[in-house]
């Protein structure tokens, strides 16, 4: 059974808003054991929406709505679901009557346009929605499920976790679809790809691979009656996993490599502090973002013109008018100049040209020099990453966490 959600509403296209139900549905199916297989967003346009709507009818076995459901002229999704479904539209009394009197109640006159609420396609039964005005849909015809949400979150989350997960698990008979991420450093997606290529074809499990900045997402998926039995799955295949790349995984699922780092000095009474030129404090933002960092993370300086590097930390002048700023010695003078002004056991200096314009220094865009400072020595790394400005930064903050976890792996 596949499962496809369509988005409605222009303000999704035109970026005004952002789709934040469709991914909880995704989940939601997920959980139900349900596969997605697609998902799209459609304006408020009565064409395009119905032409969408058959077309998702045509591939998949449940079709889910997201947003129309309500009293303007632009929520054509009820509507368009009859269109689609070759239903017609009826008015169900009592839910006219509970919106007379919801209205009533509250002073608001009557408008034809709220009748639209009481009216559903043929083959739907009406989905309970204590948060607001419009019902969600549920409908059943010639083999297929449609089931419409309103889109106010406050309506849309109680339905979607509520009666529609009940609805989707009862359809699939009550399996789930469940996940884990290992998170990997240390070697770029073909390469790990290679490592576990022959895993890879399994049906259930599946192992998938997915490049991040920096790092690399073993993404692996069993189906099961249940989370228990799909997590069972899952375990052997982790641990063939963690067999093959060793220390290469540093986490599961949420885990950062921010946290992995900050667990470890904190397994060894360490600490580390930054001195940062390129990445402008995002080195000291990420350390410090991991609740309980405060035992691990000193602090540091953003050092970004040589008068800083020279005032705050004690770079000598020499240094820099001899190699520039963007150079290994400076790179080494800050982690040294960190290490020793804010006491800690190691310290990261980073300097280098995140571009787009070729520095004062003349050296080229994504060169960059990452040093570290430990308690026995200093070791400095030369990268060249491409990229925009924000790519490289937050490649060279990641590349800085991932040598100081190296760093701490080697001398345990
Ligand atoms: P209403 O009765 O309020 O008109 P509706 O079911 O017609 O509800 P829409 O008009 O499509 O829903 O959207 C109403 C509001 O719900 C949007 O302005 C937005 O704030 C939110 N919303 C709609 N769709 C989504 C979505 N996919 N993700 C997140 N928020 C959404
Ligand atoms: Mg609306």
């Amino acid at each position: 059974m596949v499962a496809e959600i369509v988005s409605v509403g222009t303000e999704l296209l035109l970026g005004q808003i952002v789709d934040t139900h469709a991914p909880v549905m995704a989940r939601i199916l997920a959980e139900c054991g349900i596969g997605c297989t697609r998902r799209v967003t459609v304006g408020d346009n009565w064409d395009r929406l119905v032409r969408t709507l058959k077309e998702a009818l045509d591939r998949a076995d449940v079709l889910i709505t997201i947003g129309g459901l309500g009293p303007t002229v632009d929520d054509l999704t009820r509507d368009a679901i009859a269109a689609a479904l070759g239903d017609e539209l009826e008015t169900v009394p009592e839910v006219e009557a509970r919106l007379r009197e919801f209205f009533s109640s509250r002073g608001i006159s009557w408008a034809e346009s709220t009748a639209r609420q009481a009216q559903k396609p043929t083959s739907a039964q009406l989905i309970d929605n204590p948060n607001g005005t419009a019902p969600g849909l549920f409908c059943q015809k010639n083999g297929k499920v449609v089931i419409a949400l309103p889109g106010p979150k406050g309506e849309f989350d109680p339905m979607a976790y509520g009666p529609v997960k009940e609805h989707l698990s009862r359809l699939q008979g009550g399996g789930v679809i469940h996940s884990r991420v290992l998170r990997i450093v240390g070697m770029g997606e073909s390469g790990v790809e290679e490592k576990v290529r022959h895993l890879m074809d399994a049906e259930n499990p599946t192992v998938a691979p997915y490049a991040q900045t920096g790092e690399v997402h073993l993404r692996l998926t069993a189906k099961a009656a249940n989370r228990d039995e799909a997590s069972k799955m899952l375990d052997p295949v982790e641990a063939q996993i963690r067999d093959i790349l060793g220390t290469m995984v540093y986490g599961i699922d949420g885990m950062t490599i921010e946290a992995a780092v900050i667990d470890m000095l904190r397994e060894r009474g360490e600490t580390v502090a930054v001195a940062e030129s390129m990445t402008g404090g995002e080195l000291g933002a990420r350390l410090s973002s991991t609740s309980g960092s405060s035992s691990s993370f000193v602090g540091g300086a953003i050092v970004y013109t040589m008068a800083a590097k020279e005032a705050a930390l004690g770079v000598d002048d020499h240094l820099l008018k001899e190699f520039g700023p963007v150079s290994e010695p400076v790179a080494i003078a800050l982690a040294r100049g960190a290490k020793e002004r804010f006491g800690a056991d190691y310290a990261i200096g980073i300097t280098g040209n995140a571009g787009p314009t070729v520095d004062v220094d003349n050296k080229p865009v994504g060169l960059l020099y990452i040093a570290i400072a430990t308690p026995y020595s200093i070791q400095c790394h030369e990268h060249r990453f491409r990229g925009i400005r924000e790519d490289i930064r937050r490649r060279a903050t990641q590349q800085a966490l991932t040598q100081l976890r190296n760093l701490l792996l080697a001398v345990q």
